[in-house]
Parts: C-alpha cells; sequence; structure tokens
C-alpha cells in the first residue's frame, strides 16, 4: 500500500498508548521496583500484564494506572516520531487515545504528545472511549477489538498481549513495529 498524497489526504487515526507511549514499559518498571520483580515484555508474550502476575498484585498493577504521574514520562516506542512525522506529510494524521478509564490520564497524555509530537496539531488529537466513533481510512492500534467497527482498514501494531491475536475477519493487517509502518505505507 502506498498512500500518494495527490487526489485528496488519506486521513491515519493513530493509538497512544502501546504504539507511541510505552505504557506497558512503565508498568513494569513500576511493578519490578515495588516486588523486586525482573519482569520483561518477552514474559508477557500472548499475555495481559494481569494474566502474568498474582491476583493479589492486580490492586497495585490499577494503583499505577491511577495515579497521576503515570502517564508523564512513557518512553516513546521506537522510530514512532520519524515515521509519524512522514505520514503527517502526506496524510491527515489523527492520535486517538482512550482517555476515559483513566481521567487523571488527560493532561499528561496531552502534554506528552505535544512534547513528543510537536509536528502533529493539537486540533488532531482525539480523546475518546468508542473507537468506531472515528471516520478515518486508516487505524493503527495494539487491541484488534477496536477495528470490528472501524470503517477503514486496521493495522494492529504488535504488543506482547495481541502476539497470538489473529484476524479471522481479515479486518486487519499486523504491524511488527514502525518500520513496517513505514513500508507499508511508503514501500521499500
Ligand atoms: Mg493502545
Amino acid at each position: 500500500m502506498t498512500l500518494s498524497g495527490r487526489g485528496g489526504l488519506k486521513r491515519i487515526a493513530v493509538d497512544m498508548d502501546e504504539v507511541l507511549a510505552d505504557a506497558l514499559g512503565e508498568l513494569i518498571r513500576r511493578y519490578n521496583a515495588e516486588f523486586g520483580e525482573q519482569l520483561t515484555k518477552r514474559d508477557l508474550d500472548g499475555h495481559w500484564m494481569w494474566d502474568a502476575v498474582p491476583p493479589s498484585r492486580h490492586g497495585s498493577l490499577a494503583a499505577y494506572l491511577h495515579s497521576p504521574d503515570f502517564f508523564t514520562d512513557l518512553d516513546v516506542i521506537p522510530d514512532s516520531q520519524r515515521v509519524l512525522a512522514r505520514l503527517n506529510s502526506i496524510a491527515e494524521v489523527f492520535v486517538a487515545t482512550a482517555a476515559m478509564e483513566f481521567p487523571n490520564s488527560f493532561t499528561p497524555k496531552f502534554r506528552w504528545l505535544e512534547r513528543h509530537f510537536p509536528f502533529l496539531s493539537p486540533r488532531r488529537f482525539v480523546f475518546c472511549g468508542d473507537k468506531s466513533i472515528l471516520h478515518a481510512d486508516y487505524l493503527i492500534d495494539d487491541m484488534p477489538g477496536h477495528f470490528d467497527h472501524f470503517m477503514g482498514k486496521g493495522l494492529l501494531f504488535t504488543s506482547p498481549h495481541n502476539t497470538r491475536a489473529s484476524s479471522r475477519r481479515d479486518n486487519y493487517v499486523r504491524m511488527d513495529d514502525w518500520l513496517a509502518v513505514e513500508q507499508y505505507f511508503f514501500g521499500k
């Protein structure tokens, strides 16, 4: 798939957590610090963090996510800035992120996007719950369920929890990293 940018700009919606921002990395960092563990993303292959830790510690995971500073200093997913800047020159790029589950996350997420993706207009930041409201040609997201009612083409961004997901309805294609996204839109 190659976008020309001519004959009408395509619209690309991009998820934030696990696609642009490494929220899972921060969750693991806090968990390891509190419990003296050495959990890595590799250990989570095919699982959610919640499935990989004892139920007695689930309360701590929820507390990390609800803490006011959790979303403040998340690492940037490799190559996302460069590839998104490139996409932004040929398409309308929107960042669509769910903030409703964690109301504390709204302001930190907004500031994080301004800091790390200054080339994107804040007018294209979409804080939403149900992503089926999105009207776009593509959605890049780590949650396969978001593609079920999405009108455009889904690009599943690989994350430990979705490594075993497969597209039964053929409504998405998998992207292992941002270099794969770059190749998908621009070719070699
Ligand atoms: Mg996500």
